[in-house]
C-alpha cells in the first residue's frame, strides 16, 4: 500500500520558484490501477518519481507497504526499488549495448535472484517477442522495446508497476498490446500505476486522480478496483556466492562490450599503462641481465682471485694515493707465493696506457705488463697464438697478447698473430689472442694489451716498482683469513709502522668487487625503473580521463541502473571493473612488448637481459593497482549519482 501525506518539492529555477508537488496526499491500495493525468507540467512525474523511490520529497510523509521512506537509506531505497517495484519508462530505457534478454536479465544482477534467470525467456514469451530476444534495442520497434521494458519491469516479481507515459512514444497499434499487457498485469494481482496525458489511456484505468499545479483536484474511481491484502514480500537480499560470482561475470562481460564498442579509444588509454608495463619489464631484464653477466665475468677472472695494492682506498675523508706510504716490488711476488701457505699463485702487475700502431691504424689502450703466472690466474689461455714464455719474459722480449677490441680495432677481420705492431713506438710482435671477458661496468675488458712485465718495466715505462699483484688462493682457502696474513706478512717485509698500517695496503677481493659493482647496477636498474613507473602512471592518469568521459557519457545507462535496482557498490563495481580490464588488457600486452624489447635488445646490441618472473609480475600488478587506484574516482563519481538525476540526463 502508498500513503503520501502533505508531500511537497519546489524546484527554483533563477528567482522562480516552481511547486512540482504542492501538499499532495493520496492512498493507493494494493491490486488498484490507477492514471495519474494533467496537463505537463502539472506534476505528474515528479510525484511518479516519488512514488518510485527515484525521488525524495522536501516535505511530507511517504509509507510503502508500512515501511517509511523519508529516513531511509540509498542503497536500502535501490533495495527496495528492485524488489518491490517494476518500472516503465516512456523512452524505454533499455541499455542498447545488451540484447532483449539480457536486459531483461540485468535487475537479477542486482538482486541476486539467479534461480530467475531463465524466467527472463517466460517473460519474453509472455509479452510476445520470445522470437526476438536476440535482438539489440536498436534493432527492435518500439512498441517491441517497451515489450522488452515490460518483461524486464516483470522480472523480480515486483508488486507495483510504476508506468511514466508508457505508449507516449508508441503507434496506436502498439498502444493497445501495451494497455492490454498492463490490465492482465492487473488482473493478475499487481498495483499499477501510470502517468499520461491522453484521456483514451486515461480511461482504461479503474482510478483516475487529476493534477494541476502541483495539487490533487480530482480523484475518481470508474470500475472500482479487486482491492487485495498486502501481498508484499520482502524478497531475501543476502547475496549469496554465487550471485556474487554471477554479478563479476556480468561486470566483465559488460566492462569487455564497453572497451569493444570503443576501440581505438580504449586501444589509446590502454597505450599508455602497455608503454609503461613494456619499459619496466625491458629495464628490469636489462638491470638483471647486467648483474648476470657480471657475476659470470667475475667469476670468469677466478672467484679467488685476490688483487693486492699499495695504499688505502677511503670514500669519504682523505683518498691516499697510490704508494704512498709503501710501494710493491717484483721480489714481493715470489715472497708471497713460498711464504703464505693459502696463496697458490700470484703475478704482478704493472698498468699503462699507451698508443698501439698497425700500419695505418691507431689505437690508444690499456696496457698490462704481468707474468706467465697471469695466464692460469686470470684464465686468459689464449683463443688463438700462445702465451708468452718464461725465456721471453726473462729476457725482456717484445711480444704481446691482444684483447679483441684492440683486434677489431686495428685488424678487423685480418688474422693478427706474427704482425708486428709498435706500441710507444717500439715494435711487438702479436704472439696471441686473448679470450673475450666482455664489458665490467664501465670498463671493456677486452681493450686490452698484454706484455711481459720486464719488458713493460724496463723499456715502456722505466718503473721499478709495481702497480698491484694478483693473488689466487688455493681453492678451499677462507678469503678474510688469507687477506689478514697477507697484509700482516707485506706490512712486516715492508716494515710499516703500525699507525700507518691502515694506508699502507689494500686488498680487494673478487666477491667485495662484485659487490660493489652489483650494488651499482643496481642502483642503474631501480633508476631506470622508477622512470618506467613514471610512464605507468601517466597511463594511469590516462585510464582516469577516459573512466571520466565514459562515466558522463553513460550518466542515463547508470540512472537505468540505478532505477532497476543497482546500488552505489553495484556501480562502482562496474567501472571498477572496466578500468581493470583495460589495465590488465594493457599490462598484458605490455609485459609482451617488454619482453620482445629485451629480446630484441640482446639480439641485435648484443646485452644480456633477462626477464623474470618477479618482474612480469610486479609489473602486472603495479598496472592493475595503477588501473584500480585511477578507477576509483570516476568510479564513485558514478556511483554517487543521484537516480533521478541520472535518469533525466540527456
Ligand atoms: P509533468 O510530468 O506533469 O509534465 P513534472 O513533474 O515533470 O510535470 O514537472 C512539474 C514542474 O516541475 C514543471 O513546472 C517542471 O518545469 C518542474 N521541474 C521538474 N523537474 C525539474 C527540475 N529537475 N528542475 C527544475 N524544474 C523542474
Amino acid at each position: 500500500m502508498i500513503e503520501l501525506k502533505n508531500l511537497r518539492k519546489t524546484y527554483t529555477l533563477g528567482t522562480n520558484v516552481v511547486n512540482a508537488l504542492d501538499d499532495v496526499s493520496l492512498t493507493i491500495n494494493d491490486g488498484e490501477f490507477v492514471a495519474i493525468m494533467g496537463p505537463s507540467g502539472s506534476g505528474k512525474s515528479t510525484l511518479m518519481n516519488m512514488i518510485g523511490l527515484l525521488d525524495t520529497p522536501e516535505s511530507g510523509k511517504y509509507v510503502l507497504n508500512g515501511k517509511e521512506i523519508s529516513e531511509t537509506k540509498e542503497d536500502d531505497l535501490a533495495e527496495l526499488r528492485r524488489n518491490t517495484i517494476g518500472f516503465i519508462f516512456q523512452q524505454f530505457n533499455l541499455l542498447s549495448r545488451l540484447d532483449a534478454r539480457s536486459n531483461v536479465q540485468l535487475p537479477l544482477v542486482y538482486s541476486g535472484h539467479l534461480e530467475n534467470k531463465d524466467n527472463a525467456d517466460l517473460l519474453l514469451d509472455r509479452v510476445g517477442i520470445g522470437k526476438r530476444k536476440w535482438h539489440k534495442p536498436s534493432e527492435l520497434s518500439g512498441g517491441q522495446q517497451q515489450r522488452v521494458a515490460i518483461a524486464r519491469a516483470l522480472i523480480n516479481n515486483p508488486s507495483l508497476i510504476l508506468a511514466d507515459e508508457p505508449t507516449g512514444n508508441l503507434d496506436s497499434a502498439s498502444e493497445k498490446e501495451i494497455m492490454t499487457l498492463l490490465r492482465e498485469l492487473n488482473d493478475a494481482g499487481m498495483t499499477v500505476v501510470i502517468v499520461t496525458h491522453n484521456d483514451e489511456i486515461g480511461e482504461q484505468a479503474k482510478r483516475v486522480v487529476r493534477m494541476r499545479d502541483g495539487k490533487v483536484v480530482s480523484d475518481t474511481v470508474n470500475i472500482p478496483s479487486d482491492v487485495r491484502e498486502n501481498n508484499f514480500q520482502d524478497n531475501n537480499n543476502q547475496k549469496g556466492k554465487s550471485a556474487f560470482i554471477f554479478e563479476l561475470k556480468e561486470h566483465l562481460k559488460q566492462g569487455m562490450q564497453s572497451i569493444l564498442s570503443n576501440k581505438i579509444r580504449a586501444f589509446l588509454s590502454m597505450l599508455g599503462i602497455l608503454i609503461g608495463v613494456g619499459a619496466v619489464v625491458a629495464m628490469l631484464a636489462l638491470g638483471n641481465g647486467a648483474k648476470i653477466a657480471l657475476k659470470e665475468q667475475i667469476e670468469s677472472m677466478g672467484a679467488n682471485l685476490l688483487m693486492v695494492m699499495p695504499g688505502a682506498f677511503r670514500m669519504g675523508g682523505v683518498t691516499m694515493e697510490e704508494g704512498s706510504v709503501t710501494r710493491l716490488n717484483v721480489s714481493d711476488v715470489e715472497a708471497l707465493k713460498k711464504s703464505i701457505t693459502e696463496v697458490n699463485n700470484a703475478s704482478p702487475t704493472i698498468r699503462g696506457s699507451s698508443q698501439v700502431v698497425y700500419l695505418n691504424k691507431n689505437k690508444r689502450t690499456n696496457i698490462t705488463g704481468t707474468s706467465i703466472d697471469y695466464e692460469q690466474i686470470r684464465a686468459s689461455s689464449p683463443t688463438m697464438g700462445r702465451f708468452f714464455t718464461l725465456e721471453e719474459q726473462d729476457r725482456r722480449a717484445s711480444v704481446a697478447l691482444l684483447g679483441t677490441t684492440v683486434i677489431r680495432e686495428l685488424f678487423g677481420t685480418k688474422n693478427p698473430i706474427g704482425k708486428s705492431i709498435k706500441i710507444d713506438k717500439i715494435n711487438f710482435k702479436v704472439i696471441g689472442v686473448l679470450p673475450r671477458k666482455g664489458v665490467a661496468g664501465p670498463r671493456d675488458q677486452d681493450d686490452i694489451v698484454i706484455i711481459p712485465y720486464t719488458t713493460a718495466m724496463k723499456k715502456m715505462y722505466g718503473k721499478t716498482y709495481i702497480d698491484a699483484i694478483d693473488v689466487e688462493l688455493s681453492k678451499n682457502a677462507d678469503t678474510k683469513a688469507a687477506e689478514e696474513s697477507i697484509k700482516e706478512f707485506l706490512f712486516s717485509r715492508h716494515n710499516v709502522a703500525l699507525s700507518q698500517r691502515e694506508d699502507a695496503f689494500r686488498v680487494m677481493n673478487m666477491a667485495e668487487m662484485q659487490k660493489m659493482m652489483s650494488q651499482m647496477s643496481n642502483v642503474m636498474s631501480m633508476l631506470l625503473a622508477s622512470i618506467a613507473g613514471i610512464s605507468l602512471l601517466v597511463g594511469g592518469i590516462g585510464i582516469m580521463n577516459i573512466m571520466l568521459v565514459s562515466v558522463t557519457e553513460r550518466t542515463r545507462e547508470i540512472g537505468i541502473r540505478k532505477a532497476i535496482g543497482a546500488k552505489k557498490r553495484d556501480i562502482l563495481m562496474q567501472f571498477l571493473t572496466e578500468s581493470f580490464v583495460i589495465s590488465f588488457v594493457g599490462g598484458v600486452f605490455g609485459v609482451f612488448l617488454g619482453w620482445s624489447a629485451s629480446v630484441i635488445l640482446s639480439k641485435f646490441a648484443g646485452w644480456t637481459t633477462v626477464v623474470s618472473v618477479m618482474s612480469i609480475v610486479l609489473a602486472l600488478g603495479f598496472s592493475l593497482g595503477i588501473g584500480l587506484f585511477f578507477g576509483v574516482y570516476p568510479a564513485l563519481k558514478a556511483a554517487k549519482l543521484k537516480p533521478i538525476v541520472a535518469l533525466r540526463y540527456e
